[in-house]
Order: structure tokens, then sequence, then C-alpha cells
């Protein structure tokens, strides 16, 4: 593979939507990512928290494969087998009642707009559908889920918008309740935002909105495409903060490298959404959710406690590295805030020169590692941070 090659015929024939290193990966195993020269790179990044389990982890290769083999898509008329089996074990796991399968976040969010609208207008009155987000969030790139994301840089050029989307200022309970009135149906945040700037809400103010919305009969939207599968340390984020949501999405990690996105109900929620009320063609496909599958069915206690363990070795670690102000998020989900004028964007692309992948939100760093790396594996990105930091 000529790398040349590759980013001449990109930059000719694909949107240049994103903003591109000059890297092609061409194959990967386990937290290694390997470019065309055959360079490798231990890969923080996990296709930015989607390869939960790596690149190419054996179970996953072989339920994916057994599965494309058998019976690749069948669409939604008949039943397969592997998303029922994905969906009971996401509904153990939360306490959630029903799911419904589509194929990215936003897509997932979308469902999640709808299916509290749906409750909300059938249960009470056609006006209740309003729903409330939080300033600086991120919730997807389609129009209700670009409506729903309260940054406006992500705005410009592109209403009209869908009405009735309110924005609230994160950990304000006064403001929350200022907002809310006989129109709203919905509140929808991320426990950690992650585009955002990986920035943690505080429990205290999630808690004051979850009574509040409990009392009011308000749904409450946790949108868990970053924060979800294991990344913060439990299996859902909000599972810290004590929460129980009546929706919950998914994305990123669940496929573990398929496109997926799950929209998780409770029964009352999820009983409104009758035939034909909402659909995908790809939506629950097997291939995808047979691969889902060995992604949940790799995270067993042990899983999860090496998990914690490694983000309590990166966070101690990263906190001792020079211009480094402070560590933020929660469990493998990290953001890091550099002092002395030292730009995240200039970390990054040392970072990778030295063979180290990293993301930025905002102005920080950020770190969303494979979950299953290993002791070594934390010594060695430190390691080159602190080199790439000390030069710095
Ligand atoms: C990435 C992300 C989305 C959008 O997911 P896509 O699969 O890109 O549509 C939505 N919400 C959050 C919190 C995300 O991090």
């Amino acid at each position: 593979m000529n790398t040349e090659k590759v980013i001449k015929r990109d930059q000719k024939y694909i949107m240049h939507t994103y903003a591109r290193s000059p890297l092609v990966l061409e194959h990967g195993e386990g937290m290694y990512a390997y470019d065309a020269d055959g360079k490798a790179y231990l890969d923080f990044t996990s296709g930015i928290g989607v390869n939960a389990l790596g690149y190419c982890h054996p179970a996953w290769v072989q339920a994916v494969t057994m599965q494309a083999t058998r019976l690749q898509h069948s669409s939604n008329l008949y039943y397969t087998a592997p998303c029922g089996k994905l969906a009971k074990r996401l509904c153990a796991r939360t306490g959630l009642d029903q799911v419904f399968f589509g194929n990215s976040g936003a897509e997932a969010n979308e469902g999640a707009i709808k299916c509290a609208r749906k409750y909300s207008v059938t249960t009470y009155d056609p006006d209740r559908n309003k729903v409330l987000t939080l300033v600086n969030s991120f919730h997807g790139r389609t129009l209700a889920t670009l409506t729903a994301t309260g940054q406006d840089v992500f705005h410009k050029d592109f209403g009209p918008f869908p009405a009735n989307f309110g924005y609230i200022p994160a950990n304000d309970f006064d403001t929350f309740k200022a907002a809310v009135d006989d129109s709203v149906c919905a509140v929808m945040m991320e426990m950690v935002q992650g585009e955002g700037g990986v920035v943690a809400l505080d429990a205290d103010y999630v808690q004051s909105v979850a009574d509040y919305c409990h009392a009011h009969d308000i749904l409450i939207i946790v949108d868990e495409v970053q924060t979800g599968v294991g990344r913060t340390g439990t299996f859902l984020a909000c599972e810290q903060f004590g929460l129980k949501p009546d929706l919950v999405t998914l994305a990123k990690g669940l496929g573990g490298g398929l496109p997926i996105g799950a929209v998780l109900a409770s029964k009352k929620v999820a009983d409104t959404m009758g035939p034909g009320s909402h659909g995908s063609t790809f939506g629950g496909n097997p291939v995808v959710c047979a691969g889902g599958c060995a992604v949940l069915d790799a995270m067993d206690d042990a899983f999860m406690r090496n998990v914690n363990a490694r983000a309590a070795q990166l966070r101690e670690g990263l906190a001792s590295l020079p211009h480094v102000a402070s560590v933020s998020g929660m469990g493998l989900m990290v953001g890091i805030a550099f002092a002395d004028d030292v730009k995240a964007a200039d970390v990054r692309a040392a970072c990778e020169r030295k063979g180290l992948l990293v993301l930025t939100a905002k102005t920080r760093l950020r770190l969303l590692p494979p979950l299953i790396l290993s002791e070594a594996d934390v010594a060695k990105a430190l390691a080159i941070l602190d080199d790439v930091l000390s030069s710095m």
C-alpha cells in the first residue's frame, strides 16, 4: 500500500469533512495499529471509543466471521437470533426493559428523542414535547441531534432546526427548575461530556434533576454513547451517579468496531412504541449484534477490575507529568488540561510521531484507550507522554 496514493485519492474523492493526520492505518492487533510502512502505534483512542476490545480481538473476530458465513442480513421483517441475545444481555446489565437497535450514536439519540415524545404526547398532551439538553453537550450530527447539541459551533449554516429544544447550563439546578414548564417531556444529558472537553457532571446536580424529573414524570435520557459499555469503570456511567434513567443510548463501544446504536428503554416508554413507530433497515443486523455479544461477554468482573486498576494507574501517572494542570473524566475516559501554554493539539501531534495515538477534546488532550490495556501499556503511554511533555 502506497501512503501517498491513499491520501491523494481520499482527498480527491472523499468530502473534506474531517481534519485527518497524514497517517494510513493498514492493520491492527490488540493495543497496536500499524501504518503502511509497518510502523507500530500504541492506540489510546480506540477509534474514538469504539474498539473496546482493541484491534481484532479473537473472540470478536470469531463471532463476526461465524455470523457472516451463516447469514449477514435479513431485514426486520423476520426474526434473527443475535439481536435478541444482545438486547437480553443489555437489559440484564442495565435494568432497562427493551431495546431498539440502529446504526450510530446520533441515530440512537434520535430514537430516544422520538421515544420520549411518543410517551409524553400519548400519555399527557400533544404540546408536551420539549426536550431540555445541556450547554456544551454533544449528541450527534443529524438535524434533531444537532439541535439537541448545546454548542453553537455545530449549528452554523444548517438551520432551520426542529422545534422545541431548550438548553440549560450544567450543574445549575435552579436554572433547570426555571426552564421546566408543562411543555417539557425529557431532559437529555451525558454523565461526562466527551466532545465538550471530558467534563463530568456534579453528582448532586444529577441527583437533584433526577428527583425532580421522577416526581413530575419528565423522562431522563442519558446519552451513554461515549461513556457506556464499561468506559468509565462501570457498565453505564450513570450507575456511579445512582441514576435510574428511563432511556439510555449506547453506540461507540457496543459493536467492538462495527456500526451500531441502541436505545434502551423502561417498559412504560417502550410500550408506547408500537409497529410502524420507528425502524431501521440495518438496525439489529446479525453480524454486528453477534460482535456486540462478544464484547459484552468479554466484560466480566475480572475485565472490569482491570479497567478500574488501569484507570487509577493512568490517572496517577498523568497527574505527575510536566505541564499537567488537571486530569478530568471518569475511568478510562480521560481529559488532560495543560498549564504553561502547552497546546493539546501539539502534544497530540508529538505523541503520534513517537508512536502513541491520542485525541483532543476542546482544549484538552483526551485518552480513550481500548479497555483491554495492560499495566505495561499504561506505563509505555505514560513514558511517551513524559518524553513529549518534558521537551515542551
Ligand atoms: C460520538 C457521540 C455521539 C454521536 O455518535 P455517532 O455514532 O457519531 O453518530 C453522540 N453522543 C455522544 C455523547 C457521542 O460521544
